[in-house]
């Protein structure tokens, strides 16, 4: 594995550029350096934090980026964050969002970054999974990147055309993303930006949830469910496929303080776990063949394609573990009655 992590997090402008240099910029990007070299399933060598220079421009952010998308193998994952300001300018050829460099100024589209050129990085990379994190204004907007008014979208956009990708945004459906810290969040989290801070909550001392390893759907759950609590604005998430299911972090929170109590118990209550992670307390679910069965049937009443991966899937999995005839009958017995209902 070579899996690599990239974050760039430009917080020093000119001060004629009219760009704030928020300090929470700054310590986002660290705490994410230092959070991942402590995940045993990163470490240091795997993480790169651009430096002040490396960020200065955008020759500097790309070079990086080429260079670590080229250390990567199918195996692996590519992970970029991104922490500055986001702008959209709309009277601009193929309007996208464009990020902040150091040497960005407020009102001149030609000094950012088009996320257009981090996206075909990203895209030629041979990582299996590509995560981009993006906590900046517009990151909302992300989705459009490449669209035409006719809806046509170009060949290198990450998370519509391309397999195992995904970008996760500080904001959802509105355009500002808040820079002031989270005075609710512990120590130094409280020095990042609220969607950074909580975010990396998480991945710093885990999650009560009973896996091991945090997939990018649950790391989504859990930012989310914070970031409600406190008001803030709505995390997003594009995502084209299964890859919300792929192991990215561990889960830093010791066994015992997990909530093992947390087994679904109905059938909607199993979906909407198995949605975000397939493999979701899958010994604990198999325990009970006839629940299987109302889980794989309801789902495969289910038009969409999520649904019925799932299903596949799970259907896959009775056929290995349901080795007594009498099992799989009472299974597949369940299967044929919910879909009848
Ligand atoms: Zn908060």
């Amino acid at each position: 594995m070579a899996s690599r992590a990239l974050v760039i997090g430009p917080s020093e402008y000119a001060e004629s550029s009219g760009i704030p240099g928020h300090p929470t910029i700054l310590a986002s990007a660290e705490m994410y350096g230092k959070v991942l070299a402590d995940d045993g399933m990163w470490g240091p060598e795997r993480c790169r934090v651009l430096s002040a220079k490396e960020v200065r421009t955008v020759g500097g952010v790309m070079d990086a980026l080429h260079e670590e998308a080229a250390a990567t193998e199918e195996a692996d994952i590519l992970l970029v964050v991104y922490v500055g300001h986001g702008r959209y300018w709309s009277d601009i050829p193929g309007s996208q969002v464009h990020f902040s460099v150091g040497s960005s100024y407020k009102d001149k589209p030609w000094t950012w970054l088009s996320s257009w050129y981090l996206y075909r990085a990203m895209r030629q990379a041979r990582a299996g999974l590509k995560v981009l994190i993006a906590d900046c204004c517009y990151s909302n907007m992300l989705p459009t990147l490449g669209g035409d008014e006719d809806g046509k979208v170009l060949p290198g956009v990450l998370g519509r055309r391309e397999k195992g990708s995904c970008v996760f945004t500080a904001v959802k459906d509105v355009e500002a993303a808040d820079a002031e810290g989270c005075a609710s969040l512990p120590d130094a989290l409280r020095e990042c930006t609220p969607f950074s801070g909580h975010l990396l909550h998480v991945l710093r001392d885990g999650t009560t949830d009973p896996k091991d390893r945090l997939t990018i759907g649950l790391l989504r759950e859990a930012v989310k469910l914070k970031m409600t609590e406190h008001d803030h604005n709505r995390p997003g998430m594009l995502l084209n496929d299964a890859s919300e299911n792929i192991p990215l972090f561990t889960n830093r929170k010791h066994r015992l303080h997990r909530d093992r109590s947390r087994v679904p118990s109905d059938v909607e209550d199993w979906i909407k776990h198995l949605m975000l992670d397939q493999d979701y307390l899958l010994d604990e679910l198999f325990r009970n063949e006839e629940m299987v069965g109302d889980v794989v049937g309801r789902l495969s009443r289910r038009k969409d394609e999520a649904s019925q991966r799932l299903a596949g899937h799970l259907d896959e999995q009775a056929d290995q573990r349901f080795k007594k005839p009498n099992t799989f009958a009472r299974y597949w017995n369940r299967v044929e009655q919910a879909r009848r209902a």
